[in-house]
């Protein structure tokens, strides 16, 4: 008998009747001669919803009763599940993080996993029931509640799966699974039907937000085999694990894009040991994380540093920046705010020579100005006008091969 853990979002479960559709989903894999471990989100928009009320309380509500707050709405969506469940003639019990022996550090709303002791989701397995786990949340040492920052029952399902060590994984959502490109976008995207984890971690962060990338990793630590497709329909999704077939290796993967890009430029910076530090250390106390960064070759011991940070962090930024430019003997800072990232992912590129040309040929025959450009081992990135990110990767789909269906 296999042991599957499922997980479905809060769009799956976000009324009566989605709740009933869940349940007779779980039903058909049990039915299948399965142990089924569930792990449910809060009901739709019940997380926002409760942090709106929260806040209409008290502005800066406590993190800890913010966190028993929010445990709330994963607990409200198990037990109707269970609920469900019953009603379908089947036994399921519902269980809080804290009674499926989720431990977890103190930082409240974005907690870490420290261990799980899954004896009771056993026991309750071992006396026939289908376990619905409340997703989200754990508890501390002090037997308090804490959460594991938003969109984190993914990293419940999954740390529970490796602790349970389940057959795989499976994550249910709105979306049918991974694909090459965003397919609103890029109307030849297809499905991919299984992805490498680091690929994948490459695709979640950079804005194809099909799963919380914590839970990726957790994945990649424990081998676990991820499977994420839609609650709607009956479907095959995209599996994400570690042995990728052998000759898919060599083709990029997909087309990743994310339009929260804003980007600073310190102009004239005297070339001196100490500036770049001088510069990103208060940005990293100020909790921004700074994304690409570029520093050209200085002349005449003068030199121009670009990096990235998210929109929302963008006059935050500059605000600290520019003071720190002006003592440095800078010579001014400017800020731009309507980039984007395109990104070519995929594992093949470590040995492949030509990535980069392909890519940028298609930006070229576009007439795509690239305004900076990383890599990583298993991604080539440009930074380009965010009115020009459809065109982009419409090319790049095309340059990549990526509308043929070989994998
Ligand atoms: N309900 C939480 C949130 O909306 C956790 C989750 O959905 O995974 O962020
Ligand atoms: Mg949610």
């Amino acid at each position: 008998m296999a042991l599957i853990v499922q997980k479905y979002g809060g769009s799956s479960v976000a009324d009566a009747d989605k709740i009933k559709n869940v349940a007779r989903r779980i039903v058909a894999t049990k039915e299948k001669g399965n142990e089924v471990v569930v792990v449910v989100s809060a009901m739709g928009d019940t997380t926002d919803d409760l942090i709106q009320l929260a806040r209409q309380i008290n502005p800066k509500p406590q993190e800890r009763e913010l966190d028993v707050l929010l445990s709330t709405g994963e607990v409200v969506s198990s037990t109707l599940m269970a609920m469900a469940l019953h009603e379908m003639g089947y036994e399921a019990v519902s269980l809080s993080g804290a009674q499926a022996g989720i431990r977890t550090d103190t930082t409240y709303s974005k907690a870490r996993i420290l261990h799980i002791e899954p004896k009771r989701v056993v026991k309750e397995l071992e006396k026939g029931n289908i376990v619905i786990v409340a997703g989200f949340q754990g508890m501390t040492d002090d037997m308090d509640i804490a959460t594991l920052g938003r969109g984190g029952s993914d990293t419940t399902a999954v740390a529970l799966a490796a602790a349970l060590k389940a057959q795989m994984c499976q994550i249910y959502t709105d979306v049918e699974g991974v694909f090459t490109a965003d397919p609103r976008l890029v109307p030849e995207a297809r499905k991919l039907k299984e992805i490498g984890y680091e690929e994948m971690l490459e695709m979640a962060t950079l804005g194809a937000k099909v799963m919380h990338s914590r839970a990726v990793e957790l994945g990649q630590v424990y081998k676990m085999p991820i499977m994420v497709a839609s609650s709607f329909s009956d479907k095959p999704g995209t599996i994400i694990h570690g042995g990728i077939s052998m000759e898919v290796r060599n083709k990029a993967r997909g087309i990743a894009h994310d339009l929260n890009v804003a980007k600073i430029t310190v102009v004239g910076v005297p070339d001196r040991p100490g500036i770049a530090s001088a510069i990103f250390e208060p940005l990293a106390k100020a909790n921004i994380s700074v994304d690409t960064i570029v520093q050209n070759a200085s002349i005449d011991n003068i030199t121009d540093l670009t990096f990235t940070v998210a929109r929302g962090d963008s006059d935050k930024a500059m605000s600290l920046v520019q003071p720190i430019a002006k003592s440095i003997g800078a010579k001014q800072c400017v800020s731009d705010s309507t980039l984007a990232k395109v990104s070519v992912v995929g594992t093949g590129m470590l040995n492949t020579p030509g990535y980069a040309a392909n890519m940028f040929r298609a930006l070229s025959e576009q007439g795509i100005n690239i305004q900076l450009i990383t890599t990583s081992e298993i991604r080539i990135t440009c930074i380009i006008a965010e009115g020009k990110v459809k065109d982009a990767i419409q090319a790049l789909h095309k340059a990549f091969d990526l509308e043929q269906d070989l994998i």
